[in-house]
């Protein structure tokens, strides 16, 4: 009796560990991965991450993700949430467009996008994605100093504005800024 019941829980959860395993491999399958000069940009980008202490979210990127350069079937039903990159959490596979490479302007800019994504990694929502990146952008280097006249910082201050209001909540900062 007792035997019987874990050789069922045992068939049931290989069942549901194939199902899984077959719809990651669908994604995989239908998409195709980043070209190698493109993966140079990738570990450029994770590097920077790594040298600005980002050590969790660098451990998502290098140990959890699986790069692609085209959409797979999946992504194709569901709304972009933006131009650079989209990520299937949890199934860890992070699309990147190639805005990802020609419309950010640096590899730090890239970092950004990924810092963005790694939060998706963790399960975190657009509100909670956005705003870690934007509370953190003077470790990652990416400021309005170094980077506000950026096509791409432009963009992603106002995503953060719509999508993370809460921040920009304080009338005696500047710009609204409660980070500032
Ligand atoms: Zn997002």
């Amino acid at each position: 009796m007792f035997l019987a019941i874990i050789q069922q829980v045992a068939t049931h959860t290989a069942s549901a560990v194939l199902a899984v395993l077959a719809f990651y491999l669908s994604l995989v399958s239908t998409s195709l991965p980043p070209a190698a000069h493109e993966q140079k940009s990738i570990d450029r980008a994770i590097n920077i991450l790594a040298d600005r202490g980002f050590a969790d979210e660098v451990f998502l990127l290098k140990g959890t993700v699986t790069f692609r350069g085209t959409d797979h079937w999946l992504n194709q039903f569901t709304e972009k949430e933006n131009a650079y990159a989209s990520t299937n959490f949890p199934f860890q596979i992070i699309t990147l467009y190639p805005e990802f490479y020609t419309k950010a302007a640096d590899d730090t800019e890239r970092a950004m996008i990924l810092l963005h994504e790694a939060r998706h990694l963790m399960g975190e929502n657009e509100n909670q994605a956005y705003s870690y990146v934007w509370r953190n952008r003077r470790s990652l280097g990416w400021t309005l100093r170094t980077h506000g006249t950026t096509e791409t910082y432009a963009t992603i201050e106002q995503m953060t504005r719509e999508t993370a209001p809460e921040l920009f909540n304080c009338p005696e900062k500047p710009w609204e800024d409660c980070t500032e």
